[in-house]
């Protein structure tokens, strides 16, 4: 890995010399030089739910690696450790809408309540705590994309009328490959995402989604939910796993940082293209 990165280093130091020399800079650029830092793919760690373990297990090592993450938090959750959650903000990382309450079954929700009292609140619940007036991302509580009643493609619908009119500007589920900037472009309230140890606990996942993320340099995007010293089941992960995922993530072939970044990093790259 680190010799492949050395040559693709190498190869654009030689281009860039060729392109200063009146070469069209487009016809040879290399692909890694789409993302920052020289990076062949981009990656955001977002953690869901606002849990006190991921403050306890996961922070201290995204600082240990100096890597800042997207925390969706749910104001039942957050409320108990406010402060701890404002100290991670002011360190760089993003806290962002997951709904008050988290709901799961949306469908008695008219878009009015389910705006008033989820969405739209929780904006104000983040505006308070973590500062005003910020265009923000989203993730859908348990993955699910319906709001009220009638078909998928109605109900998604409607969800998206409800985040667009409270100023959240991607959303994240839970399912789907790595991302393409294109299809990101194109529809931003619908970010594939991957919970490498949802299954189970192991690493194996995650770099499998890493690497062909590398390979298709695009946008990948992790969900963590409890990060704990023994895996118990669906939605954990043990802290030597999530540790192990991370110190992939600290490699230079890849961008790691908060969801909101790469988006807005994405948009202003490839919107002008589209
Ligand atoms: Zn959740």
């Amino acid at each position: 890995m680190g010799d492949s990165h050395l040559s693709r280093r190498s190869l654009f130091t030689a281009v860039t010399v060729l392109a200063l020399g009146g070469r069209a800079r487009a016809e040879v650029e290399p692909r890694a030089h789409v993302w920052p830092n020289g990076a062949r793919a981009a990656v955001s760690l977002t953690y869901d739910d606002g849990l006190n373990s991921q403050l306890d297990n996961a922070v201290p090592e995204l600082k240990r690696l100096g890597l800042k993450a997207t925390f969706f938090l749910t104001a039942d959750n957050a409320h108990w450790r406010l402060a701890d959650w404002e100290a991670l903000a002011r360190g760089g990382n993003e806290v962002a809408n997951h709904t008050m309450t988290h709901p799961c079954a949306l469908a008695g929700y008219t878009a009015g309540r389910f705006e008033t009292a989820e969405i739209d609140r929780m904006q104000g619940y983040l505006d308070r705590n973590f500062g005003p007036g910020r265009e923000r991302t989203f993730a859908y509580p348990c993955g699910y994309l319906g709001l009220g009643h009638g078909g998928r493609h109605r109900r998604f619908a409607r969800y998206r009328r409800v985040l667009e009119r409270d100023g959240v500007v991607a959303a994240r589920t839970t399912a789907g490959g790595p991302n393409r900037p294109e299809d990101v472009v194109a529809d931003p309230l619908r970010l594939h995402a991957f919970e490498p140890t949802y299954e189970g606990d192991g690493v194996a996942a995650a770099m499998r989604y890493l690497n062909e993320t590398v390979s298709r340099g695009g946008w990948a995007i992790l969900v963590f939910h409890e990060v704990v010293p023994e895996w118990r089941g669906e939605g954990d992960a043990s802290v030597a796993s999530h540790n192990k995922i991370l110190t992939r993530i600290a490699q230079p072939d890849l961008w790691c940082a908060p969801m909101g970044q790469v988006f807005d990093y994405v948009e202003s790259r490839w919107r002008r293209r589209a």
